[in-house]
């Protein structure tokens, strides 16, 4: 690891609308939540991409030094189905999977979660420092929603509990909604939620009525029943983090109404701002609409595998995207990923040869001047609010800069990789192959080129010899084949 001076660290604040300066409560302890996945089918590339999107801000700022605290909950209950199919409308995305399938919801929750588990492994998403199931935390949902009861922000009707939005001054803050436009529509895009028995249309649920035949309810104060997602992700967060913490993560689509209400139920009963930068990741499309299981356009990893890409040309793919832009996912695209891939790790497994026959060339934190300015670079682009892409292209560069040695380019390659998670350690320097005349021949070119500063012919003269199977090693005597 070298040694790295201290850069600021920028993020864009979804609450406040722009960059702000990342100053942790508590340094160098840095709480996250980021919200999980419901665990009723498999996730998909687009659920993917938000937890990859949380992955890399923690490793960014564990680059930087900070000691990061990461919970990722398990939506296990509570979580119901918003879409027009009458069918299953308003019905707990797991009890209706289990309805439908003939399974207990737990058996779907477990084998939903592992498959979960494997999908972030392979994708190399680093596991977070907790996963808490919202079935395990059943008693602090019951406790907060009976604060928010006694403190007149939340109303009971027959076995529901609701919460009052009118009490609570700030609410749409994060999203920009007002009431008014909540009620006409006229924000759009959001669907509030359906019942006859809310105060208000905007109001929304803390805890619901569970009819006898759900497999999930609990007793209450108020009766038998489940709570809403919401709640969920507001005591877990506050069991685990704190009533305030540093970041709160997850995709666009959860700013409203999650998100939102989540504020206004952890500040109601904290009376503090319990979140103080929110970061949201754009969607992942798939023919140029969001990747959802609810429209059916959805790839999992292993349709990826199955296809013969690598899950890490999809992380690789993703990297390519700021994580505030929209990525349309195509063939040409995640193909382009794999090949991209498959020339950088050509690029460091000759790179790995110089360096692993050279122990000693890098003495712990010496860098040249002009790796000194990569890595300057590198990190001011990581900590421009994660410009990943600008610092992809860096490091692309950085594998083919002849002002910089071999075994020195390799080892910034792998500090870079803490962040990126390509697992370019892994990336196996080639065998030696036997010389032949006519490779002897293009490496006695490509030292003229080279002393030449003939840097274009050079490089061409390096992929043919590629071609022939050599690695191609720059050293201060002149091109050596590996
Ligand atoms: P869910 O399992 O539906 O609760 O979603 C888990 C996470 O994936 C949430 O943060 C969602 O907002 C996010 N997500 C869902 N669809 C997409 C998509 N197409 N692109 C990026 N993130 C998504
Ligand atoms: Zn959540």
């Amino acid at each position: 690891m070298f040694s790295i001076s201290p850069q600021p660290v920028r993020l864009y604040n979804t609450l406040t609308r722009q960059k702000e300066l990342f100053q942790p409560l508590n340094p160098p302890h840095v709480g996250i939540y980021n919200c999980g996945p419901t665990v009723y089918k498999d996730i998909h590339i687009g659920n993917l991409r938000t937890f990859t999107m949380t992955d890399w801000l923690r490793r960014m700022l564990e680059y930087n030094g900070y000691d990061v605290f990461l919970v990722r909950n398990i939506t296990d209950v509570g979580h119901l189905h918003q879409d027009d199919d009458a069918e299953r409308a308003g019905e707990d995305k797991l009890e209706h999977e289990a309805r439908t399938t003939g399974r207990s919801a737990y058996e779907i929750a477990n084998y939903y979660t592992e498959q979960y588990m494997h999908d972030l492994e392979e994708l190399n998403i680093l596991p977070p420092h907790l996963n808490p199931k919202a079935t395990d935390h059943i008693p602090e949902m019951l406790t907060m929603t009976g604060h928010l009861v006694a403190q007149g922000l939340a109303y009971v009707k027959d076995g529901n509990v609701y919460y009052d939005v009118s009490n609570f001054p700030s609410y749409g803050a994060l999203s920009g909604n007002t009431i008014e436009q909540l009620r006409t529509g006229a924000g759009g895009r959001v669907s509030l939620e359906a019942a006859e028995d809310k105060d208000a249309p905007e109001d929304f649920a803390l805890w619901k009525h569970g009819a006898a035949d759900r497999q999930m309810n609990w007793d209450s104060p108020w009766g038998s029943g489940f709570p809403g997602w919401h709640i969920e992700c507001s005591a877990m967060a506050t069991k685990y983090l704190g009533e305030q913490f540093d970041i709160h993560t997850g995709a666009v689509d959860l700013i409203f109404p999650h998100h939102e209400d989540e504020i206004a139920q952890s500040q109601g009963v904290s009376g503090k701002q319990p979140v103080q930068y929110w970061m949201h990741g754009e969607f992942l499309d798939f023919g140029n609409s969001k990747m959802s299981r609810s429209v059916g356009n959805v790839l999992l990893l292993r349709d990826l595998k199955a296809r013969g890409i690598d899950p890490l040309a999809l992380r690789y793919l993703l990297l390519t995207a700021h994580y505030r832009s929209k990525l349309n996912f195509t063939d040409e695209s995640i193909a382009g990923a794999q090949n991209a891939l498959n020339n950088f790790r050509a690029d460091i497994a000759e790179l790995a040869a110089v360096a692993k026959a050279q122990p000693d060339a890098i003495h712990g934190t010496s860098l040249s001047e002009a790796g000194r300015k990569v890595q300057e670079a590198f990190h001011t682009a990581i900590n421009d609010d994660l410009d990943l892409p600008v610092a992809l292209s860096l490091a692309r560069e950085l594998a083919r800069n002849h002002k910089i040695e071999p075994a020195e380019r390799y080892h910034l390659l792998l500090d870079f990789d803490r962040v990126f998670g390509l697992r370019l350690a892994h990336v196996e320097p080639k065998a030696a192959k036997a010389v032949s005349e006519e490779a002897l021949a293009l490496v006695r070119q490509r030292d003229e080129a080279r002393a030449a500063k003939r840097w274009k012919e050079s490089d061409q003269l390096r992929d043919q010899l590629k071609a022939l199977g050599f690695e191609v090693r720059d050293t201060p005597k002149g091109t050596e084949l590996g």
